[in-house]
């Protein structure tokens, strides 16, 4: 094939971004000279994780491979509205042995889940495609592209370059994880080469209204019950430039929430004037806090705060587990936020 607007705007995000990724098309020729396959994506697993999942999934079951996507924690309730959903399964208790584990979306290897490491078996190939910046490049192909807002976006980029199948229901999966992973095509991650991929995805037949109206409209009403209490519990710090709010496991256990319903709450903080940085603290199982963090302003990198705390991300949304008690936890990485934003 000729150079494409893909092609010529992915090997300019190559050269900016990393030297050394894998081409698309070495990609493609693993992907089409392999036989048994498995997709695999983060925990906690967000629109972009399982949009890029499962567009994936589809593709090569229609280049006619034998293929598993598997997530630590499955298909999430609110997306099990995606098409070809039903290929999405929690791992199997017994390894299972692949030609082709492909890693998408996913920061680094610990993130793709202890299950779901503990059922991969014998492997020939490792596919590590993700747009985190921190990504320590861990597999045999690599493609990083930490200019893409959304892995999503470089799976368009990756399909319609090398030939691969590109459907409707492909293009949905593709849009969901695009649209969730640019805030609606919001944040300043969002390029025109992510508004031109849209309109091809649009073209590809899905309705946007319907998917949107799916992905952000359709939200259980236990969410925004949950959100009247982290509203209560919240607090400022550093001049109103740091915002934050605490979820303790008792909270949400009388609440009946479940850890999907709290994802996007942490905007409700981004979206307060003043406000730089926003933090969420959740306390979970086993004595740690997944602390997610948000900043408006790149000279606030959460990226490199989090990084501090042994987690990781990008400049203006990232995250991390740390050890320790809820308030203890709070106070500490809430001092590291204020110190981040103090010069601004
Ligand atoms: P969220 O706050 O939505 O959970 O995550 C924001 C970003 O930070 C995502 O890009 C996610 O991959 C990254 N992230 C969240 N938690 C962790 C973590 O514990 N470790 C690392 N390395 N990255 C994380
Ligand atoms: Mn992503």
């Amino acid at each position: 094939m000729t150079t494409t607007i893909a092609e010529a705007v992915a090997d300019k995000a190559d050269s900016t971004a990393n030297l050394t990724n894998s081409t698309f098309a070495e990609i493609a020729e693993v992907l089409r000279h392999h036989e048994s396959f498995l997709v695999l994506s983060h925990v906690r697993p967000d629109g972009d994780a399982l949009g890029s999942e499962i567009a994936m999934g589809l593709a090569l079951q229609k280049l006619g491979k034998k293929v598993k996507v598997w997530n630590e924690e499955g298909l999430l309730e609110k997306f099990a509205f995606l098409p070809g959903g039903e290929l999405v399964s929690v791992p199997p208790n017994e390894p299972e042995d692949f030609d082709v584990v492909l890693a998408l979306d996913t920061a680094t290897r610990q993130r793709l889940g202890d299950n779901c490491l503990a059922a991969v078996g014998k492997v020939k190939v490792w596919v590590n495609i993700d747009h985190h910046p921190s990504n320590p490049r861990y597999g045999d192909l690599v493609h990083i592209d930490s200019i893409a807002p959304a892995t999503g976006q470089i799976l368009f980029e990756l399909l319609q370059s090398q030939d691969l199948p590109l459907d409707e229901a492909i293009a949905e999966n593709l849009f969901a994880a695009i649209s969730t992973d640019t805030g609606s095509f919001q944040y300043p991650n969002t390029t025109a080469r992510t508004f031109e991929i849209a309109a091809d995805v649009l073209r590809c037949g899905i309705k946007v209204g319907e998917l949107s109206q799916k992905l952000y409209e359709s939200y259980p009403r236990r969410r925004i019950e949950l959100l009247r209490v982290l509203l209560d519990r919240m607090r400022f710090d550093g001049d109103g430039k740091v915002a934050s709010f605490s979820l303790p496991l008792a909270t949400a256990k009388e609440l009946g929430v479940i850890p999907e319903d709290n994802e996007g709450l942490i905007d409700h903080l981004r979206a307060i004037q003043g406000v730089i940085v926003a933090i969420f603290f959740e306390e979970l199982e086993g004595g740690k806090v997944r602390v997610s963090m948000r900043s408006k302003d790149e000279r606030a990198d959460v990226c490199a705060i989090c990084v501090s705390f042994k987690g990781g991300g990008h400049k203006l949304a990232a995250g991390a587990r740390v050890p320790g008690a809820l308030d203890d936890v709070a106070q500490r990485v809430t001092a590291a936020a204020v110190e981040a934003v103090r010069s601004l």
